[in-house]
């Protein structure tokens, strides 16, 4: 192992704290260093959070999209995708088939489809939490108004996922047009005033990447303090302008991924399913690199099959109660065990949350 590595890595797991230079050092890694940097992150979060591994439920209740993101099989140009909405009545009820199979929590995600109003989607939330009794909501519809997120919370919402995508705002305009990193940028700093537990993340090896922004992407996760961080690899999509792109390495997001629990001690770091759908031990080995979460689709058969963002997602065809009893017994093959209640983010009064 180069010396260097080992001084930085050494520094990172005592301070979580490390100058870009030093990032790039880390995302250098080759061979036995990749074994020690995982070794170090899945340390760190076994000191930092424990060895419970929390299950939220996912629900993919709209692939409409207003946007038209070069990467995304959802955005708008897709003419080939069949598209669906789900009902508020669908949504509950997939909530309570979830809640019954003993997943505490919900996450909502969806293309941005103005369809749901604000008011209507506070409903849905507020359902959730009284008549359905989902210990947290989480968010994920992309970019909306102050006021918008502002009623969300009001209703119940708990926690937003607005992944930053990449830090490089050059090249953040080009895969997203019509938005900037500045505007998305501004909604988590809202996100964060409303009291939401706030959650960022990029995709890795999307075209025009280098480990450079790679670094800036976990440094710029440091300064925003997120509470949950998704950090998955980019899958080419066939109906997408990126179609021909190769796809992100494994072990380069497992990097990535290692890296970022090594700087957020105590954010929920998902082990994504795109890492499960790169690779069938995708997950397994984004927990044993620093994840501590996994959010199973909870989306009902037929709809979850036209969920497509990229092609041949992990878990699209399997019955839901296999799915959780394959990653159960695999969180326990790991000498883990499944975290029980909401799993809420560790708050540090008056302090960042990924300081220790
Ligand atoms: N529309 C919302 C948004 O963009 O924030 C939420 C839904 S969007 C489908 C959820 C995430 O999918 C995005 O944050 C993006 O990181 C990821 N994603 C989209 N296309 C992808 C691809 N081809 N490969 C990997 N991740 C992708
Ligand atoms: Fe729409 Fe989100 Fe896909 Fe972009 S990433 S096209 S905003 S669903």
């Amino acid at each position: 192992m180069r010396q260097e590595f080992m001084e930085v890595l050494e520094k990172a797991r005592g301070s979580h704290r490390l100058e870009r230079h030093e990032l790039i050092v880390l995302l250098q890694a080759r061979g036995e260093e990749v074994d020690a940097l995982g070794r170090a992150a899945d340390g760190v979060r076994a000191a930092s959070l424990g060895d419970e591994v929390h299950l939220r439920g996912i629900i993919e209740f709209s692939n409409y999209c207003r946007r038209n993101c070069l990467y995304c099989g959802l955005r708008r140009d897709n003419r080939k995708l069949r598209r669906y909405r789900l009902t508020p009545g669908e949504i509950l009820a997939a909530a309570r088939k979830a809640a019954g199979l003993g997943l505490p929590t919900i996450v909502l995600q969806s293309g941005e489809d103005p369809h749901y109003t604000a008011p209507v989607l506070a409903d849905i939330i507020r359902r959730l939490k009284e008549e359905v009794g989902v210990g947290a909501v989480t968010l994920s519809v992309g970019e909306r108004s102050f006021e918008d997120y502002r009623l969300w919370r009001e209703a119940g919402a708990d926690r937003y996922l607005l992944k930053h995508e990449t830090a490089d705002a050059a090249l953040f305009a080009r895969l997203r047009p019509g938005t900037t990193l500045q505007e998305r940028l501004l909604r988590l700093k809202w996100l964060r005033e409303l009291g939401y537990q706030v959650g960022s993340g990029n995709i890795v090896g999307l075209p025009g990447q280098s480990l450079e922004t790679l670094a800036a992407d976990i440094l710029l996760m440091r300064e925003l303090d997120v509470e949950m961080a998704g950090i998955g690899p980019f899958i080419p999509h066939p109906q997408t302008p990126l179609a021909k792109e190769p796809p992100g390495e494994l072990e380069l997001t497992l990097k990535v991924l290692a890296i970022a629990r090594l700087l957020l001690p105590r954010a929920h770091l998902p082990a994504t399913t795109a890492l499960g759908t790169i690779h069938p031990a995708g997950r397994r080995l984004g927990l044993c690199f620093g994840a501590n979460v996994i959010m199973p689709d909870t989306t009902p058969p037929p709809y979850r099959y036209y969920y497509q963002i990229y092609p041949g997602k992990a878990g699209m065809d399997d019955e839901m109660e296999a799915t959780l009893v394959a990653l159960k017994n695999m969180i326990h093959s790991l000498n883990r065990r499944v975290g029980r209640g909401p799993g809420h983010a560790p708050k540090i009064q008056g302090g960042m949350n990924n300081e220790v």
